[in-house]
């Protein structure tokens, strides 16, 4: 029954499956660390108590050449808690020399050469937990075995001795590392959690709400920052877009008054609802609010998904040609001075039109008695630089004129303005086309706009 109220792995926590991953890792480390020290350790216990027992095989052996058995120094028949036997057996395997106590029969049956000492000579007649090392001796009394034993239960001890103190150690050193996995993650994850909480209160109508930053230094800071900076973004395009909504119908009321003004007109009085008033009032209003209509529409879409424009091979200087024709076509109280290089660039060619037009319109609307219009190459760059004797435009305003419905004090009262969105068009069409745009110092005053765009090879 209480199997069913654990939930899936996939479900766990964060916390909870860092802190499974961290003891599966820690325990398989220590695991082999463990394994690789118990191996090491019995190596060497078992290496130094070979040499012990071959050292004093070779001692013995030393004393034989020259010495009977019962003559053999009593040192080197002693015993201790390692040593536990020694035996010299002679002919027939009769024991002819042996430590106190040791057994009355031969521990082995090895025998080997004169000379050759066999280390771990194993197995032992019973299991008595003894390590032999023999060897052969070519004595003065005869041809003798003597065999050392040592004792393997104590190596086997100390071995079980080191296991049991790692195995308290190791789950201790598990445990230490998995709780602390547990709580570090717990403490990130609960600013992770304060954030989430603080980002799903957010609504559109409070874009001003922050996450709160943590005082570290640490990942989930850069998190909180850059989120922030995201808000930040929203919120501003946010504004933008209800100013952008607020300003168009500001806009697009004006014309649609006037046109209301003259059909009341018409309807109190259907005298005077002639085609003078249709095309002096209704027709030049309608067409005002096509052509913001039209405006809002490109401005829209751009904000969407980028101006969407052909990419052709447009020649520069037609484009600017045909420009300024229309111009000169419109009115002729301005003069327009003209000097144009052969460029050409990649692009949409009605777009660039749209805003060389749109630029020439404002010079010819401002100029005083010129407007001047040159077209160069520098490398791979395409100049165009449309200069007026207008009032110019003043230094700290010369960024916010790009912006949409902008107008500059003087010019806000102006019916000949036009609807502000100008200049946001011209910006939007050149950032399609990856150049830029921005009006500049100009020495005989009035205003200079520079377009400059990639020119084609
Ligand atoms: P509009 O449709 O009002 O002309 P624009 O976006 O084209 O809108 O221009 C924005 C404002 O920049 C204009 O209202 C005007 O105040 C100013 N401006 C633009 N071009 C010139 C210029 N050549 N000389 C002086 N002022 C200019």
């Amino acid at each position: 029954m209480w199997i069913r109220s654990i939930p899936a792995p996939g479900s766990w926590g964060l916390r909870v499956r860092s802190a499974l991953i961290v003891t599966v890792a820690v325990a398989v480390g220590l695991g082999v660390c463990v394994l690789a020290l118990i191996a090491f350790l019995y190596r060497s216990l078992t290496a130094s108590a070979d040499d012990v027992a071959a050292n004093r095989v070779r001692e013995i052996a030393g004393q034989l050449r020259f010495d009977r058995p019962a003559e053999l120094d009593r040192s080197l028949l002693a015993t201790d808690r390692n040593l536990t036997v020694v035996q010299i057996i002679g002919a027939e395997d009769r024991i002819v020399g042996t430590s106190t106590d040791g057994p009355g029969d031969p521990l082995t049956a090895l025998r080997p050469e004169p000379g050759r000492i066999v280390r771990n000579a194993g197995p032992v007649a019973a299991d008595t937990g003894l390590r032999l090392t023999v060897a052969g001796v070519d004595g003065s009394g005869g041809r003798y075995t003597v065999v050392v034993a040592m004792n393997h239960d104590s190596i086997e001890d100390t071995i079980k001795l080191v296991l049991s103190m790692v195995g308290i150690g190791v789950p201790f050193v598990i445990a230490i590392a998995a709780g602390s996995t547990y709580l570090l993650v717990g403490r990130s994850l609960s600013s992770v959690e304060t954030i989430r909480r603080r980002v799903e209160a957010i609504t559109s109508a409070d874009l001003t709400e922050r996450v709160p930053v943590p005082e570290q230094h640490d990942e989930i800071a850069a998190l909180a920052r850059t989120m922030n900076e995201m808000l930040a973004r929203i919120q501003s395009s946010h504004e933008a877009q209800s100013r952008f909504v607020g300003d168009a119908s500001h806009e697009l009321r004006s014309p649609l008054a006037s046109m209301a003004a003259a059909l009341e007109v018409g309807l109190a009085r259907p005298e005077l609802f002639d085609d003078t008033l249709a095309r002096t009032t209704l027709m030049p209003e309608v067409e005002r609010m096509r052509l913001l209509i039209d405006d809002l529409l490109l401005l829209a879409r751009a904000d969407e998904r980028g101006l969407p424009h052909l990419a052709t091979d447009v020649d520069l200087d037609d484009v600017v040609a045909a420009e300024v024709a229309r111009q000169r076509g419109r009115s002729d109280t301005v003069e327009i001075i003209v000097q144009l290089e052969p460029v050409r660039t990649q692009g949409d060619s009605g777009q660039l039109s749209r805003a060389v037009r749109n630029l020439l319109d404002n010079a010819a609307r401002y100029a005083a008695t010129t407007v001047t219009v040159r077209l160069t190459q520098d490398a791979d760059t395409a100049r165009i630089e449309i200069t007026d004797d207008g009032p110019g435009i003043p230094a700290e305003d010369r960024v916010h004129v790009f912006d949409r419905f902008f107008r500059l004090q003087r010019d806000r009262g102006r019916a000949s303005g036009g609807t502000g969105l100008g200049l946001a068009i011209v910006a939007e069409i050149i950032a399609a086309h990856h150049g830029a745009v921005h009006f500049t110092d100009h020495r005989g005053g009035g205003a200079m706009v520079v377009i400059t765009l990639p020119a084609s090879p």
